[in-house]
């Protein structure tokens, strides 16, 4: 019945969202103004929403023009809807033009179209129909709309600083059948304490060292510098030994007297480090074997003692596993090294529910002082979990096997989605196990069943959800 109900309303829901995606809603700080916060497109696809809600006898709410609401429902209880109008860069190689939607026999394809419009445009029109058929309302619902998801998320944090928390909810941003649990992620930095004491005549010293630009990967290249007195053969050949025998591609290279150490990797997400190959820890545990400068020396220890070819937290002591979340994962995302300034490793650590986050902290920063460094923390985002049998959640579960046919769980990830920002909140759709993941990437597409199909799973859930109660 809710297929049916859906498919009277296909054309509209492909001219909506042609419209939404014709918008280049990407982040512009150079024309960021109070007026549009994060820049002129994502307010402009804002507004959108707000003026297909007035189009169709919803109330707006707007929120500094960087996030807001579509208003809908009755009663006391609160159900939320986190989507997102933003979206990131088109990128080069489209085959299109990628916010000029192309509409297929089965597909549209432009920027948006699965992070995250279409999925807004199927959650809209999921409550759109049930307001349009009159039901009887048992909750309210906001459909809340964000535009810096994919930067910085000021938008959610402004929007909850001030605007009522649903007491549940789901943000259409992911996956089906549902993520219940996100691991917490943080991310911190070992700084060396450079005294700039080396007084004595080491055999190498390391001039500068670099690898990787992101906590959140695995790099893939790194490059050391070393001034090398004598036995620069011996050293060369063996790194290239080094290199044979784990398997490694690099290469090597003498300018004045300076020797140029390279070597490649095999970069992935930074949330499975135990896939990648980290460049710069295999380069730094070749550089333990060089009798070093003593800064360096402590450096180079570092990753030895608690970093190298440990993935799971296991050489820093933060070993921990759940049933529901997995493992606590480290990637160690960004290497620098300067003789003049000392070494920085900047790491990404990935916990479940239950780890003790501060006091593993604390523990591990009191072991590397002993080699001069100090620790600083940087961002930290708490785990999120919601238990999957919780009975909102077995609603949304349900809509989706009615609606597929597919009997997967509910599951939990190392990274992070958007659901986070509600107290209560799944990641809900609107990819499917089968569809293929081009978000962020050039030629990225929603098929038309895909659309059609995660409208009448929205719809279904929110019927059983906010109507039948
Ligand atoms: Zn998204």
């Amino acid at each position: 019945m809710w297929k049916e109900k859906v498919q009277a309303y296909e054309d509209q829901i492909i001219e909506d969202l042609k419209g939404l995606l014709s918008i280049e809603s990407v982040r512009d700080d150079s024309q960021a103004s109070k007026e549009h916060p994060v820049g002129p497109g994502p307010r402009q696809a804002l507004d959108y929403i707000y003026d297909l809600a007035k189009r169709d006898g919803l109330t707006t709410h707007d929120v500094d023009h960087i996030a807001g609401r579509v208003e809908a429902g009755a009663g006391d209880e609160l159900f939320g809807i986190l989507c997102h109008v933003d979206v990131v860069p088109a990128g080069d190689g489209w085959d299109s033009s990628p916010f000029e939607p192309v509409v297929t026999e089965d597909r549209i394809i432009a920027r948006g179209t699965l992070d995250d419009k279409g999925p807004t445009i199927a959650a809209y029109y999921a409550v759109k129909i049930l307001n349009e058929m009159n039901v009887d309302w048992k909750k309210r619902i906001h459909i809340i709309i964000g535009t810096d998801e994919e930067s910085d998320w000021k938008c959610t944090d402004r929007y909850f600083e001030t605007e009522e928390m649903p007491q549940i909810g789901f943000a259409p941003d992911a996956e089906f059948p549902a993520i219940h649990g996100e691991k917490g992620i943080s991310t911190f930095d070992l700084v060396q304490n450079y005294k700039g004491e080396d007084v004595d005549e080491p055999e190498y010293e390391l001039y500068t060292f670099y690898s990787g630009q992101r906590y959140n990967m695995v790099p893939d290249e790194a490059e050391a510098q070393i001034s090398v007195k004598e036995n620069m053969t011996d050293v060369i050949q063996n790194f290239e030994q080094f290199l044979t025998d784990n398997e490694l591609e690099g290469s090597n290279f003498v300018d004045s007297g300076i020797l140029h150490l390279k070597v490649e990797g095999k970069a992935v997400h930074g949330m499975d480090p135990s896939i990648g190959t980290n460049a710069g820890l295999y380069l730094l545990n070749f550089l333990a074997s060089l009798n070093l400068d003593k800064t360096a020396t402590n450096f180079v220890q570092i990753s030895e003692k608690f970093l190298f070819d440990s993935h799971f937290g296991e050489k820093m002591g933060m070993k921990f596993h759940t049933e529901t979340m997995g493992d606590v994962t480290t990637n160690t995302g960004v290497i620098t090294y300067h003789k003049d300034e000392g070494g920085k490793f900047g790491i990404n650590l990935r916990y479940p529910e239950g780890f003790e986050f501060e006091k593993s902290l604390s523990r591990f920063e009191n072991e590397i002082k002993a080699l001069g460094f100090k620790l600083k923390v940087g961002k930290v985002q708490p785990p999120h979990y919601v238990d999957k049998d919780d009975p909102f959640v077995q609603k949304l579960i349900k809509a989706y096997r009615n609606q597929t046919n597919d009997n997967s769980e509910p599951y939990t990830i190392g990274g992070g989605t958007y659901a986070r920002n509600l107290d209560k909140g799944v990641a809900f759709g609107a990819m499917f196990p089968e569809s293929e993941d081009l978000m962020h990437q050039k030629n990225e597409y929603i098929t038309k069943d895909q659309l059609f199909r995660a409208t009448s799973i929205y719809l279904e859930a929110l019927y059983s959800i906010c109507v039948e109660e």
